[in-house]
C-alpha cells in the first residue's frame, strides 16, 4: 500500500474538494472515476465549496488517482467513525424541510408541541388548535407508544395516525409521530411529515434502515444511555441508506437521582452542533419528567442553540393516558413560548412561525447528480 492510499478498517469516507473554478465536466469526471473505482459518489454543492464524497467499506481508496484529476483541490479522509453526518463531510448546517413548508435547522427555532399520545379525536383536535394558536408549528403525538409496561396504554395505532392527519388538515401544523417497528414505518410515513424514532429504539438497526429508505424526515431521539457518538452513528444509518433529512433530539439520559426522570444533557446541544451538520432539537419534557422544570430547561435549550423544542402539552394533564406528570397545561406552554422568544432573539434567532415557515428558510442546495 503506497503513501497515497487511505486505509481504515472497513469503513472509509473520503471527501474530494473541488477547486471553486472547477467546471461541470471536471466534476462529472471525478464522479465517473469514483464509479470506476467501485464506489458511490455523492456530489455536494455547498455555498462555500463543491465537494464530492465517497463512502467505501473495503477500507482502501487509491487517493492518488483522485488527486491527479483536473479541478481537484484536495482529497481529505473523514477521520470520525461517523462519516456523512460529520462536519468534516459537510461544513454547512443541514436544513430539513418538512412537507408543510416549515424548515428545521435554519434561523427559526421550531416549536413542536402536543400530547404524549393521541387519545381521541376531541383531545387531539383541541390541543392542536391551542398549541398552533400559541405558536407551535409542528404537532407531536404518539399513535404507537413504546411503553415501559405492557399494561400501559399502547396508543390508538392507525386510527391515531388518521386523527393526526385530520389535525394537520384543520390547523396547518406538520405532524411528528413515532414508528416503533420496521413494518410500521410505511404507514406512519403515509400520515406524518416527520417520523420519530424513540429513545428505546435509537439502536434498532432494522428500524433505522427502513426509515432511511422511506423518503420522509426522521426525528431521531437519543437513547437513554447512549453516548453522543452512538447517537451520531445511529444517524449515520439513516444517511447511509439515502435519507439526508435527519433531526437529532436530546431528551435526557439515565442517571442516579430519582428526583428527575432523566438528566437533561444541555451540553449535548452545542457538542452535537460542533460534530455534525444535522439540526438538533431538545425535549425538556422527557428530559426532566417534571412539569415545573420543563420551561426552565426549554429556555436553557434555546440559549444553548437548539434548533427547536419538542414539548408535551395536554388539555388536561392529570387525565393524560401517558406522561401526564411532565405534560404542560396550555397556559404553561404559552408562558414557555413567551420566555423563549426573547432568548432566541438574544442569540440572533427567532421562534419560527407557521406563516413564515411556508415561505422562508434557506433552501438546501440541490445535489449535482445522484449516483
Ligand atoms: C415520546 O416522545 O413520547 C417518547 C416516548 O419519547 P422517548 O422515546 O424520548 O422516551
Ligand atoms: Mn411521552
Amino acid at each position: 500500500m503506497g503513501p497515497n492510499t487511505f486505509s481504515e478498517g472497513k469503513a472509509l469516507a473520503v471527501l474530494i474538494v473541488m477547486d471553486h473554478r472547477a467546471t461541470p465536466a471536471q466534476i462529472e469526471r471525478v464522479v465517473d472515476v469514483i464509479g470506476e473505482m467501485g464506489y458511490r459518489a455523492k456530489p455536494m454543492l455547498g455555498r462555500q465549496r463543491i465537494a464530492i464524497g465517497l463512502v467505501g467499506n473495503d477500507g482502501r481508496v487509491q487517493s492518488a488517482r483522485l488527486e491527479g484529476l483536473e479541478g481537484v483541490r484536495d482529497v481529505i479522509k473523514v477521520s470520525k467513525p461517523y462519516k456523512q453526518v460529520s462536519r468534516e463531510w459537510r461544513e454547512e448546517d443541514s436544513v430539513v424541510e418538512l412537507g408543510t413548508g416549515m424548515v428545521i435547522g435554519g434561523e427559526g427555532v421550531v416549536l413542536m408541541a402536543g400530547p404524549c399520545a393521541v387519545e381521541g379525536r376531541e383531545q387531539i383536535l383541541d390541543i392542536a388548535t391551542q398549541v398552533r394558536d400559541l405558536g407551535a408549528s409542528v404537532l407531536r403525538g404518539g399513535a404507537f407508544k413504546p411503553r415501559t409496561s405492557p399494561y400501559s396504554f399502547q396508543g390508538l395505532g392507525v386510527r391515531g395516525l388518521e386523527l393526526l392527519a385530520e389535525a394537520r388538515e384543520r390547523t396547518g401544523l406538520a405532524i411528528v409521530t413515532e414508528a416503533v417497528e420496521p413494518e410500521g414505518v410505511a404507514v406512519v410515513a403515509e400520515h406524518a411529515d416527520v417520523i420519530q424514532i424513540g429513545a428505546r429504539n435509537m439502536q434498532n438497526y432494522p428500524l433505522l434502515k427502513r426509515a432511511g429508505r422511506i423518503g420522509k424526515p426522521v426525528l431521531l431521539k437519543r437513547g437513554m444511555s447512549a453516548t453522543i457518538t452512538e447517537l451520531l452513528l445511529a444517524a449515520e444509518y439513516l444517511l447511509s441508506e439515502g435519507n439526508p433529512d435527519v433531526i437529532l433530539c436530546e431528551r435526557g439520559v439515565r442517571s442516579f437521582d430519582p428526583q428527575t426522570r432523566n438528566v437533561f444533557d444541555l451540553t449535548a446541544i452545542p457538542l452535537v452542533k460542533s460534530l455534525t451538520h444535522l439540526p438538533i432539537v431538545a425535549d425538556p419534557s422527557h428530559g426532566t419528567g417534571v412539569r415545573s422544570k420543563v420551561t426552565p430547561m426549554a429556555r436553557a435549550a434555546v440559549a444553548a442553540g437548539a434548533d427547536g423544542l419538542i414539548v408535551e402539552v395536554h388539555p388536561n394533564p392529570p387525565e393524560a393516558l401517558s406522561d401526564g406528570a411532565q405534560s404542560l397545561y396550555p397556559e404553561q406552554f404559552a408562558e414557555l413560548v413567551a420566555h423563549c422568544g426573547p432568548i432566541a432573539r438574544a442569540i440572533g434567532r427567532s421562534l419560527a412561525t407557521l406563516q413564515e415557515g411556508a415561505v422562508a428558510g434557506a433552501r438546501k442546495p440541490a445535489p449535482l447528480a445522484s449516483a
